[in-house]
């Protein structure tokens, strides 16, 4: 029995809920973001400055040059999230099968509401989410997740250019592959510029292009990503709807009053965050195989980066040594940073090991339900690991 996915995702979010809050920005050329001459990008920009070629990620005083009567909205990050929770609570309203993967985006399972027409349920949803908090969205709807996806984008493509798209897209069971051919090769996941440009070597530009190339040959030059190629451009992906409960993660995150570039301030903050981290996965005897950390510059632009460990873990030192690798990789020394977070997901019992071989972790466990049991008692100031 096929699926039946659906792919939401806001439009232009950041700036649709400025004109919530303030309706005199509505139509107008205005960019969420940071200023231009403290080196701020776009975060969100209106469909009135889009049709000027502003686009998000961009420079903002590039922006500027390209539109000089731009408004320059900053970013309110809370609000933002509070907004996105509203719209979210409303989409586990209609079913718990829910799968947020991005403030402004999110796959719901209808496969379970067979005697709802899905295209009601999407313009419901679309009208709900308009009249009640005055934000527009697009929705694709398909039998997976891939496809509902581009369904969701190839219907912003289409729309009015100035004004929000509120696309609504239906691909029907049995015409995935059909419906993927015409769109150019970049639409799929996996498809990067590296992998755009090889392809592009080949006489490959569209989906259909790849669908039609043989898979063994896509997977002598690509590997096992030749195979997932092959599989995508035929519209076919298995991924189930994972929920929040059981992506549940523990993290901790502290926003700077002042900015701060010091990288022993920054690395010691990083050892606090996963220290607390590290404790209450302890209290409630979990581990987590996936350790995240999250920086947000002065910009207010906010990136996330994750690693998945060999073993699940609850140890300090472990979540430490691989967040500060993740830190290092995306942070030059000495640049700021306004929000940092560290957490641990992929949850479940902790392994213990009670080999020979590791008795030194043995003995480190030891000692740190001992430090956990002081600090409980005594606050988490009066003893610390040495560093
Ligand atoms: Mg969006």
């Amino acid at each position: 029995m096929s699926r039946t996915i659906l792919h939401l995702d806001l439009d232009a979010f950041f700036c649709s809920v400025e004109e919530t809050r303030n309706p005199d920005l509505r139509g107008k050329p205005f960019a969420v973001g940071g200023k231009p001459d403290e080196r701020g990008v776009v975060a969100s920009c209106s469909y009135a400055a889009r049709q000027f070629g502003v686009r998000s990620a961009m420079p903002m005083s590039r922006a500027v040059r390209l539109v000089p009567h731009l408004v320059i909205v900053p970013s309110r990050h809370r609000l933002y999230g509070e907004v996105s929770e509203q719209v979210m609570s409303r989409l586990r309203s209609l079913t718990p099968l829910v799968e947020q993967i991005s403030i402004d985006e999110a796959f719901l399972d209808l496969s379970d509401l067979r005697d709802k027409d899905p295209r009601q349920i999407a313009l419901d949803l679309q009208a709900g989410i308009r009249d009640e908090l005055g934000l527009p969205c697009s929705v694709g709807i398909a039998s997976n997740k891939l496809v509902a996806k581009i369904a969701t984008e190839v219907g912003k493509k289409g729309a009015k250019k100035g004004s929000p798209p509120f696309g609504l897209t239906l691909v029907p069971a049995g015409q995935e592959s059909a419906f993927l051919a015409p769109l150019p090769a970049n639409m799929l996941w996996g498809v990067g510029p590296k992998t755009e440009a090889k392809l592009a070597e080949l006489g490959i530009h569209t989906i259909g292009d790849i669908a039609a190339w043989p898979e063994a040959d896509l997977v002598r030059r690509f590997g096992e990503n030749g195979r997932e190629l092959a599989a995508h451009a035929r519209g076919q992906d298995e991924r189930p709807i994972v929920t929040e409960h059981e992506t549940k993660s523990i993290s901790q995150e502290t926003t700077f009053t002042r900015d701060v570039s010091d990288d022993k301030t920054l690395e010691r903050t990083l050892r606090e965050l996963a220290a607390e981290v590290g404790r209450s996965l302890r209290r409630n005897d979990l581990a987590g195989k996936t350790v995240k950390i999250k920086i947000r510059w002065p910009d207010f632009t906010t990136l996330t980066r994750q690693t998945t460990l060999p073993q699940p873990t609850d140890s300090d030192e472990e979540i430490v040594k691989t967040a500060l690798k993740l830190l290092h990789a995306v942070r030059k020394p000495r640049q700021a940073v306004r929000l940092i977070g560290v957490g641990v997901s992929g949850l479940g019992a902790p392994v213990r090991q009670l080999g020979l071989w590791d008795a030194g972790s043995e003995k480190s466990r030891k000692l740190q339900e001992v430090v956990d049991q002081l600090q409980e008692k005594y606050g988490k100031n009066v003893i610390r690991k040495g560093e």
